[in-house]
């Protein structure tokens, strides 16, 4: 039994997510933290809301709300829609709480002791009208690289480039619109990466099973060539910069942490909010002197957060020179299109967890962003592919199989597991055949590679169906009921299987499956395991209500409609 720490990179807190971060990060996580775990070992899988900086800000003053209460409502909707999606997370946190804001400020404090950390006199821009300082987000304008017209401050949203405030063309406050802007000189602490580099390398280095994706961005940016980076803004809304009394640094009052110096951290943090609510041991996970030696670190992201996981916060950690664990394997997502552009939860752009929710129950969309999610490219989105994969997948392949051995056994067998009768050849064939299968879906799992596993549990459904119409225990019947009662006993056997196999995927319809057979076991296959012989006969099972219903034409028209799927 091994021990897993996972973590998917932290939903940012304005407003509820949309179902291409779903995609990307904390679905693929759910589903591997729910195979490691049903693999027996002892998984901490941790997530939390990333709550500063200036889009919450922003966001808070758009809803009239103090930072604060604004960050307390919508921490509890994205938790309570992760819950709905079955998101297994041991535990989501908030970056703003206390643990955080200690551990940031530990880490600034032994990486400036260690000559990491500087302060340096910025050019930032000042909007007169506004009487602030306006950092990332507060400034609007046109990317010098694409020429896009709303680039944001930190980051065009066209090109995905990173930005400083002081690049943008035609830059306007988005406060209040001004354009009245000036640059000034003002005091900031900033992290010297380009004296990290090496060690960065070869920590890149180190990780050569990782997959292409990850490892080619971390080389991106290390060839480009690291830059110190600021790490203060200002703003009242983040960890606050301190001096060596706790109280504000002189020079630097009014200052906070720049949001992704202290997110990353937040999964530390997060970790010993976890252990303070269960009595955990957070060092247990993250010390490597007290005990974190054995685990095994997982990390979940789309890539557009990889830079930040490969070379930022790394640059913390082994800027620390404290014996933190670190990410043994990080997998990384591309991006799931919508209709022609992207996914924006600043555009309102797509479709959100809570509006899916309201359509059709989480195993639905899971299954979709699992199965044809963005994984070796990006993916679209559209509404025809998630008809097919309902319809064809869950309600036909598997929904149709369940359903109709499961009916049969009621009418025809007292609603029992039925004994009588020795498997034959057509058992055995099917038995080696199951095996590979389920040794290919563990295979994929293993590997992280999600559509391929899915790929391989789907044709292990289908060898369910191909089972059935070739034991036709219904014929059978007729004449030999000993050989339909293998059949059925076989094919509730299949059932059961299929629960414990697509439990990772989609867990709410399989715990039902499982109940149908009075099983409430979803371990994962052991190797070796007589996987067609473990109901006992006599064992009552009961079909579910409908598992799968299959989306409609006009549905489809419907939803196209209401979410704008169309256009472009
Ligand atoms: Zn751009």
């Amino acid at each position: 039994m091994a021990r897993i720490l996972i973590t998917s990179a932290l939903p940012y807190i304005n407003g509820i997510k949309h179902l291409g971060n779903l995609a990307g990060s904390m679905l693929p996580a759910d589903v591997w933290a729910r195979f490691k775990r049903a693999e027996g070992h002892e998984v901490l899988y941790i997530c939390a809301t990333d709550e500063h900086g200036t889009p919450a800000e922003l966001a808070a003053a758009a809803a009239g709300q103090d930072v604060r209460t604004y960050c307390d409502e919508q921490h509890l909707i994205q938790k309570q829609a992760g819950e709905a999606f079955g998101l297994s997370y041991d535990w989501f946190g908030r970056s703003s709480n206390a643990p955080n804001h200690r551990l940031t400020q530990h880490f600034a404090r032994v990486l400036e002791q260690n000559g990491f950390i500087e302060e340096r006199v910025d050019r930032m821009i000042y909007s007169v009208d506004d009487a602030r300082f306006l950092p990332d987000r507060y400034v609007e304008g046109t990317c010098p690289h694409c020429a896009y017209e709303k680039a944001r401050g930190d980051q065009c949203d066209n090109c995905g480039r990173l930005l400083d405030p002081v690049e943008l063309k035609e830059p306007y406050s988005a406060v209040s619109g001004s354009r009245n802007l000036e640059v000034r000189d003002t005091r900031h602490l900033y992290l010297l990466q380009t004296k990290l580099a090496e060690p960065i390398r070869a920590f890149i280095d180190a990780k050569s099973d990782w997959q292409t994706l990850a490892r080619s961005i971390a080389y991106k940016h290390l060839d480009e060539g690291l830059i110190d980076r600021g790490i203060t803004r200002d703003l009242k809304w983040g960890v606050p910069v301190v001096g060596a009394d706790g109280g504000p640094r002189p020079g630097l009052e009014g200052k906070v942490f720049y949001v992704w110096f202290d997110a990353p951290i937040e999964y530390i943090g997060a970790t010993e909010e976890w252990a303070d609510a269960t009595g955990g041991d957070w060092k247990r996970w993250w010390r490597l002197d007290q005990g974190a030696a054995d685990v095994r670190y997982v990390q979940f992201m789309g890539k557009d957060n990889v830079a930040f996981h490969t070379v930022s916060f790394p640059a913390t950690i082994l800027g620390s020179g404290e014996p933190w664990k670190t990410v043994d394997t990080l997998k990384a997502f591309n991006w799931l299109n919508w209709y022609g552009g992207k996914f924006s939860t600043s555009q309102g752009r797509g479709v959100f967890m809570d509006q899916a929710l309201e359509l059709l129950p989480a195993d639905y969309w899971r299954w979709y962003l699992t199965a044809y999610g963005p994984e070796g490219a990006d993916a679209a989105f559209t509404w025809e592919q998630f008809q097919s994969a309902t319809n064809k997948d869950l309600a036909d392949v598997l929904g149709n199989f369940v359903n109709r051995i499961v009916k049969f056994a009621e009418s025809r067998f007292d609603g029992v597991v039925p004994d009588g009768g020795e498997p034959g050849e057509l058992e055995a064939r099917l038995t080696a055949d199951i095996a590979a299968g389920v040794a290919e879906v563990t295979d994929n799992l293993e590997a992280m590679e999600f559509r391929k596993a899915a790929a391989a549990l789907r044709a292990v459904w289908v060898l369910g169906n191909e089972y059935l119409q070739e034991a036709a225990p219904w014929t059978a019947l007729k004449t030999d009921r000993d050989r339909a009662a293998v059949g059925v006993r076989t094919g509730l056997n299949l059932v059961s299987l299929f629960a414990r196999l697509s439990a990772p995927f989609i867990p709410f319809a399989a715990e039902r499956i499982a109940a149908s057979m009075g099983e409430t076991d979803l371990s994962w296959p052991s190797e070796g395991e007589d996987l067609l012989n473990r109901l006992p006969t006599g064992r009552p099972v009961a079909a579910a209500e409908v598992l799968f219903r299959k989306i409609e034409d006009a549905q489809v028209a419907e939803w196209t409609e209401r979410f704008g799927g169309a256009e472009t």
